[in-house]
């Protein structure tokens, strides 16, 4: 159907522009004039096919585009009746009214067309309409129009309708200017339109100066085909499918377009020199006059063009701007904009800033994953006009990450306002959002600061909102206010890491060790040794504070090293002053996929001669199971040396007991959430007393951490456990205030325990009385 309709429009051309150039081989007379209104005709039928197959959306345009060529057919058919049956051949005519009233009729026909493009939404379109019709307008007056007016033994009836001629082409190319400069697609039926209007000014100029230039005044019916494919071609871009798209708007134009423009325009400002030029070297009489009028004029057009132009820019740039601070799912500021804005606000120390808030919505991800990211848009859209509405103008609401919002709202001024504004939207936000196919309600948590009180820069502001934010999801109302009490590892982790590493050179990295006692005995056997960070400006920092962050950046292997090698040299230290010990260091997850562990490990009981019996190696469940295999190489030759391996934490990871059994671990280490609710809490006396009992079958030592006070450590003596570490018997202390502790432990145990009065190390002699 498609390629029919091509071929129509073809054929209709190729033919009408055969038949159109054959009139010149048809003597002059009735044939002749017949064949050329049928070509006229032929083209106001093929506008109204044209209008019909191809449904454009403004058919008006055509409609009085059709009804031109129809007025001029009549004109052509009135001459030809002057020429053939009457004989004469007035001038002016009844034919020179139809004619002109003809160039009216289409120019509106080509102002609709422009129109229904959105040429109206163009100014500088509009400007260029006139700087190249002025152009062309020139070009008119001083072969044409001029010389038409004033011609010698003329009346002024024939003057009228001469200069009429050129007026109704320079208004027709006007038309023709202003359709090709409003924004759309400039095809096929857009060139075909053209080039007949061009074909139809030339031939209509070529004839007036006929008047004039006598080669072309005796050749006159040459021009016949001129205005003949001049039809056809308006005929066949009507034909064309894609006719349609000469009234169809669009944002988009081609910068070859655009650059063809402004070469149009710089031909229009030539356009006045050149007449001059050529006036200069052929003699003829100098419009100097006219033509600097005229390209003063042009130049003024094209000075408001270029200002214009300016503004276009600007305008583009603040829309790039815009854009650029703009997220697009919701239309709301983002990220960018929300940060640059809280930074402006504090950057005015003594100013109220307001309310910091940071709004996050469960589950999106999940909603994502289920419903598709089109409802996903959807839905943070419809939450994002909420939140706006739901805020006062002067509030800035933004989107600040994937499923989370930031409002900056001036008119929050005290605590109590912060508060009420965090529970109020959120409330609001927890409704359902309605979708036309799905209603999907949130589960929404908000962070709240009021600054500039809660934080002075943006950066710190909004690290201290993240962590209102963390706090808010922990709590039952999930709104969260800062405090500085949130203010834990995780937010002074990321500011210390990047220190460690010189810590660990300058020897900040110091250990302290707790002593492990053998309930049996009442006897410290060993100690654990637990990282410590003496850090210049914050003090003794715990390894909660910074060992994730190691984990996290790769530096843990060389910490891990650092800590095995301190440990090691205190260690043989006390053998050196007969305090016979093991020590216990603690491994990451990370350190057993390092394959150059276990040399390390290897080079460094080496290097302070310590035997491999006294190194205890602390592993937990799950980092054992972070890739099975290779944890299970390197915990097998750590083994193979001789190293003891214990399992750290025991009872807070996932592993089963058939995996343990695997691992070639000689001791468990309860968790002292169990061992602190030993007494209180019959499922953690349970979990303990299996555990131990399990650890038996498995012939492992269990030793239980967390031992606070002594009827805990009585109760483990009952349930038979190996050893226990805690707080109720010794903390933490230096290494060398450890001899210290070890003596206080050994002096008091015996007794709590009701175990043999045990004074000193075994490899001493003990102090018995003697009886
Ligand atoms: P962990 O291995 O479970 O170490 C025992 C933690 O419990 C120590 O905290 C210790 O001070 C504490 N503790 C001991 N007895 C009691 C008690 O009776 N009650 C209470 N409430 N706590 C007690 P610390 O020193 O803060 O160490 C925390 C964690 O940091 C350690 O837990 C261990 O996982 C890790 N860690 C410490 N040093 C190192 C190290 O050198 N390397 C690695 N990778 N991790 C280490
Ligand atoms: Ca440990
Ligand atoms: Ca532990």
């Amino acid at each position: 159907m498609r390629s029919v309709r091509t071929v129509g429009w073809g054929h209709y051309l190729l033919v009408g522009a055969l038949i159109s150039a054959s009139v010149l081989l048809i003597p002059l007379g009735i044939g002749r004039d017949v064949l050329y209104s049928l070509v006229g005709a032929s083209a106001v039928v093929a506008m109204l096919v044209g209008v019909r197959r191809n449904h454009p959306l403004h058919r008006r345009g055509w409609f009085l585009m059709a009804a031109g060529t129809a007025i001029w057919v009549m004109g052509d058919t009135l001459y030809a009746w002057y020429s053939d049956v009457a004989f004469i051949e007035p001038f002016p005519s009844l034919a020179d009214v139809f004619y002109l009233a003809a160039y009216p009729v289409l120019a509106a026909g080509l102002l609709v067309l422009a129109r229904s493009r959105g040429a109206e939404r163009q100014p500088t379109a509009l400007l260029d309409s006139a700087i190249l019709t002025a152009g062309l307008g020139v070009l008119s007056w001083v072969f044409l129009i001029e010389p038409t007016w004033t011609a010698d033994g003329v009346s002024m009836l024939e003057r009228l309708v001469g200069v009429a001629y050129p007026l109704g082409d320079v208004l027709l190319f006007a038309m023709l200017v202003r359709l090709a400069t409003a924004p759309g697609a400039w095809g096929i039926p857009s060139r075909l339109l053209a080039g007949s209007v061009a074909l139809l000014i030339l031939s209509d100029s070529l004839y007036l100066a006929g008047s004039f230039v006598p080669l072309i005044g005796d050749n006159l019916t040459v021009l016949d085909p001129g205005w003949l494919i001049s039809y056809v071609l308006w005929g066949a871009a009507a034909l064309h499918p894609a006719m349609g798209t000469l009234s169809l708007p669009s944002l988009k134009r081609s910068e070859r377009t655009r650059a063809g423009r402004f070469v149009a325009l710089a031909g229009a400002l030539l356009i006045g020199p050149a007449i001059l030029g050529f006036e200069l070297i052929t003699g003829a009489p100098l419009h100097a006059g006219a033509v600097v009028i005229a390209s003063g004029f042009l130049v003024v057009l094209v000075l408001v063009r270029m200002v214009r132009m300016v503004h276009q820019v600007q305008d583009q740039a603040e829309r790039l701007g815009q854009l650029a601070d703009t997220d697009y799912v919701t239309g709301l500021a983002n990220r960018r904009r929300f940060t640059d804005r809280l930074s402006e606000l504090l950057g005015d120390s003594r100013r109220h800033v307001g309310g910091l808030l940071k709004i996050d919505l469960e589950r999106l991800s999940e909603i994502n994953d289920t419903l598709g990211h089109r409802t996903g848009d959807a839905l943070l859209l419809a939450a994002g006009n909420r939140l706006s509405q739901l805020t006062g103008p002067r509030a800035l609401v933004a989107r600040l990450g994937d499923s989370s919002f930031g409002i900056l709202d001036p008119s929050i001024t005290s605590d109590g306002q912060a508060d009420d504004a965090a529970v109020r939207i959120r409330m609001a936000l927890e409704q359902p959002l309605d979708l036309p196919d799905v209603s999907v309600a949130f589960e929404v948590s908000i962070g709240v600061l009021v600054l500039p009180d809660d934080g002075t820069q943006a950066p710190l502001a909004l690290g201290r909102v993240d962590l209102a934010l963390c706090a808010a999801k922990k709590r039952p109302g999930r709104t969260a206010r800062y405090s500085t009490e949130l203010e834990t590892g995780a937010t002074l982790a990321p500011a210390l890491v990047g220190e460690l590493g010189d810590a660990l050179r300058d020897g900040q990295i110091v250990l302290h060790y707790q002593p492990q006692i053998e309930i049996g005995s009442g006897r410290v056997l060993g100690v654990e040794a637990l990282a410590r960070w003496q850090h210049p400006r914050h003090g003794l920092l715990g390894p909660d504070l910074f060992i994730p962050a190691a984990e996290q950046t790769g530096l843990i292997a060389p910490f891990t090293q650092h800590v095995l090698d301190a440990a090691l040299r205190q260690c043989a230290r006390w053998h050196r002053g007969g305090l016979d010990l093991t020590v216990a260091v603690n491994l990451s997850a990370r350190n057993l996929l390092d394959p150059g562990l276990v040399d390390d490990v290897r080079a460094a009981l080496a290097r302070h001669c310590v035997g491999a019996e006294a190194l205890e190696l602390e592993i937990t469940e799950s980092s054992a199971m972070v890739d099975p295999r290779r944890s299970m190489q390197v915990l097998g030759e750590l083994s193979d040396l001789g190293v003891t391996l214990s399992v750290d934490d025991y009872g807070t990871g996932h592993s089963s007991l058939t995996y343990l059994q695997r691992l070639p671990v000689r001791r468990l280490k309860i968790d002292r959430s169990f061992v602190t609710g030993l007494l209180g809490d019959d499922a953690s006396a349970a979990i303990v007393r299996s555990t131990i009992e399990l650890a038996r079958h498995l012939r492992l030592d269990v030793v239980a951490e967390g031992v606070e006070d002594d009827d805990t450590l009585l109760r483990l003596r009952d349930m038979r456990c190996f050893a226990a570490q805690g707080f109720g018997l010794g903390r933490p202390v230096a290494g060398p205030l450890l001899p210290e502790l070890v003596a206080r432990i050994e002096e008091r145990l015996p007794e709590v325990l009701g175990s043999p009065a045990l004074r000193g190390r075994p490899d001493k002699p003990a102090v018995i009385p003697i009886f």
